[in-house]
């Protein structure tokens, strides 16, 4: 079963785990179960899955350390599950690297639906052309078939869907992007409730490339500043 994909879920609350688990596999998923922090790290590093969904508070050390260290290996998109709104304002601030946030209570089908989101995006990322060219905005270049990115000839390390939102801005320099239009292109869903996604995705940007990269326009979304 080589085409099936394997995503695993770190949560220590058992009923959530286990509907989570239920229902990825009902869907053809090779789902892993992990109920604290260091546990899913281990199981990340020996079953590398194609996706992690996430819970932020766990026993052992958080699912903030976890993203970190299964970040650090290897890029993986990563959904992280919040108890609390502000809990996932917090985590937009501090641009931890997940691909996507759910705030609980969620919805099982939603969570399946976002899962599936997550992996065409990283499916239609695999799909570049060969030849496909290089795009310099100034000191900035981005290369889609080697997935780097460099600023003033120093490379910057992004997650996958981070490369994907720098890529997509990059294509037309200056153009401003609604934020409800990142979401449905690059993240795949249609619903505007996860702008705050795209929001902490930019702040990430701005960390690892530069803040005067992307102006915010505020009430709309952002666009990328031709860097001298
Ligand atoms: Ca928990």
């Amino acid at each position: 079963m080589g085409n099936r994909r394997r995503v695993l879920v770190v949560e220590d609350e058992l009923t959530i785990a286990e509907s989570v688990a239920a229902r990825l596999r009902a869907e053809g998923f090779d789902v892993d179960l992990a109920h604290d922090g260091p546990q899913g790290v281990a199981i990340a590093a020996r079953t590398k899955p194609d996706l992690v969904v996430l819970d932020i508070m766990l026993p052992g050390f958080d699912g903030l350390e976890v993203c970190r260290r299964i970040q650090a290996e290897r890029p993986v998109p990563i959904l992280m599950l919040t108890a609390r709104d502000d809990e996932t304002d917090l985590l937009v601030g501090l641009a931890v690297g997940a691909d996507d946030y759910m705030t609980k209570p969620f919805s099982i089908r939603e969570l399946a639906a976002r899962v599936h989101a997550l992996l065409r995006r990283i499916d239609r990322a695999g799909q570049v052309e060969p030849e496909a060219a290089a795009i310099v905005v100034g000191d900035l270049e981005v290369d889609p078939v080697e997935r780097r990115v460099r600023r003033a000839g120093v490379e910057a390390h992004l997650t996958p869907i981070e490369f994907d939102l720098i890529a997509h801005l990059a294509a037309r320099p200056r153009a401003v992007h609604p934020r409800e239009r990142l979401l449905a292109e690059i993240w795949g869903w249609g619903d505007a409730a996860g702008t705050r996604t795209v929001d902490s995705h930019v702040k990430a940007l701005r960390r690892k490339l530069g803040a005067d990269l992307i102006r915010t326009v505020h009430g709309v979304g952002y666009a990328l500043e031709v860097p001298k």
